[in-house]
C-alpha cells in the first residue's frame, strides 16, 4: 500500500452564507501518496481552484469551509488537520512542507526586482542560512528547473513566459516541500511550452520525491503526466482512476466527454467532439445526477437520485448510474 500524504475528507466549500450561499465543493475525498502527481480535471467553474484554496486554507472571502478534513501526513508519523492547526503552525507548513503555484502566479513575479532578489527573499523569509548561501542555492534552482544561472541577475521582463513559469516552479521548490500544488500554470502558454515544463516538473519529481496535485482543464497533458486523475463536475468528484485506466476505459459520461475535448499528445488521434451544453448554474443544481441535462446516456434514474462516488465491482471508483457501486 502506498504511503498516504495528504488526505482530504468530506470537504464542503461554500460561497457566502445564509440562503444565498453557493456549495461549489461538494463531500469531496481525495488521497495524495508520496511521490506521485495527482491530476484534477473539470471544465471552468467545476470548482479546481476551490477545492485547491479550501483545503489549503487560502479560500478569499466570501469563501468558507463548512465542513471536512485535510490531513497532513509528517515526516515523524504523525498527523495534522491543515483546517483546523493555528495560523502560525500553518504559516510553517506552507513553503516548507505545501508548496502552492496558483493560476496567475506567473504575474505575481515583481517586475521591477531581479530574480535572484526574489529567489532569495523566499530563502531569507524561511531559513537561516547566510547571504553567500542563499545566492548559491538560488542559483542551484534555476540550474535546476532548467534555467541557466547566468540569467539569475534578470528582470522578468527579461524571461520568456515558459522561463517565467520556471521561476515559480524553482520558487515552489526553493524549501524543498513534500507537496507542490500547482493550478493552471501553464494555460496562458503554448502547448508545446506547456509540455516542456510539465516534463520537468515531473522529472524532478522523480529525483526529489515531493508528491503533485496539478489542477487543469485539459485532460490530454493530465493523461500524459499523471499517475492519477480525478475529475470533477459542479464540484464532486464524479470519477477517479489511473491515468492510463481513465485513458482507456473512462468509465463516466462526463470524463468520456472531456477526454474527446482535447487532442491527444501521443497516441492514436482521436475526434474531438466536446460536450453538448454548460455546467449546471450552482444556485440551480438540477436533480439527481447533476449532469444529467448534458449526459447522452441519462436514463429515468439519473434525473431522480443522485448517484454518489464508490466502488465499482471492477474496483473503479465512480459516480453514475451505469456502474453500481458499493460505497463506503
Ligand atoms: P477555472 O478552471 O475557471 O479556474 P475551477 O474549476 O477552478 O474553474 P472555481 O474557480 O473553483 O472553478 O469555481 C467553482 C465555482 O465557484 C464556480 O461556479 C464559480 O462561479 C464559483 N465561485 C468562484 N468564486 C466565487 C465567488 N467569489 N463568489 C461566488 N461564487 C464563486
Ligand atoms: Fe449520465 Fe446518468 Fe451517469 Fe449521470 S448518472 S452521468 S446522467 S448516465
Amino acid at each position: 500500500m502506498k504511503e498516504r500524504i495528504l488526505e482530504v475528507r468530506g470537504l464542503n466549500v461554500d460561497y457566502g452564507m445564509g440562503p444565498e450561499s453557493v456549495r461549489a465543493v461538494r463531500d469531496v475525498d481525495l488521497t495524495l501518496h508520496r511521490g506521485e502527481v495527482l491530476g484534477l480535471a473539470g471544465e471552468s467553474g467545476s470548482g479546481k481552484s476551490t477545492l485547491a484554496y479550501g483545503m489549503t486554507r487560502l479560500l478569499p472571502p466570501p469563501g468558507i469551509v463548512a465542513g471536512g478534513e485535510v490531513i497532513y501526513h509528517l515526516d515523524d508519523g504523525t498527523t495534522v488537520d491543515l483546517l483546523r492547526i493555528r495560523d502560525a503552525d500553518l504559516r510553517r507548513l506552507r513553503w516548507s512542507e505545501i508548496a502552492i503555484v496558483f493560476q496567475g502566479a506567473i504575474n505575481s513575479l515583481n517586475p521591477v526586482q531581479r530574480i535572484s532578489t526574489q529567489l532569495v527573499d523566499v530563502l531569507k523569509a524561511h531559513s537561516a542560512s547566510t547571504p553567500r548561501a542563499r545566492l548559491d542555492r538560488a542559483r542551484e534552482l534555476l540550474t535546476l528547473v532548467g534555467i541557466a544561472s547566468d540569467r539569475l541577475n534578470s528582470y522578468p521582463h527579461q524571461l520568456s513566459g515558459g522561463m517565467r513559469q520556471r521561476v515559480m516552479i524553482a520558487m515552489a521548490l526553493a524549501l524543498e516541500p513534500r507537496v507542490v500544488i500547482m493550478d493552471e500554470p501553464t494555460t496562458a502558454l503554448d502547448v508545446v511550452v506547456q509540455r516542456q515544463i510539465l516534463r520537468t516538473l515531473v522529472d524532478l519529481r522523480e529525483r526529489l520525491g515531493f508528491s503533485v496535485v496539478f489542477i487543469t482543464h485539459d485532460l490530454s497533458l493530465l493523461v500524459e503526466f499523471s499517475d492519477r486523475i480525478a475529475i470533477m463536475y459542479a464540484g464532486q468528484v464524479v470519477e477517479e482512476a489511473a491515468s492510463a485506466d481513465l485513458y482507456r476505459t473512462p468509465l463516466h459520461p462526463y470524463s468520456d466527454g472531456l477526454l474527446q475535448s482535447f487532442p491527444a499528445l501521443k497516441g492514436p488521434k482521436r475526434e474531438l467532439s466536446g460536450i453538448a451544453g454548460s455546467p449546471p448554474d450552482l444556485r440551480m443544481m438540477p436533480s439527481g445526477c447533476p449532469f444529467h441535462p448534458r449526459c447522452a446516456r441519462a436514463m429515468d434514474v439519473c434525473g431522480q437520485q443522485t448517484p454518489v462516488l464508490g466502488q465499482s465491482r471492477a474496483g473503479r471508483s465512480v459516480a453514475c448510474w451505469l456502474h453500481p457501486v458499493s460505497v463506503g
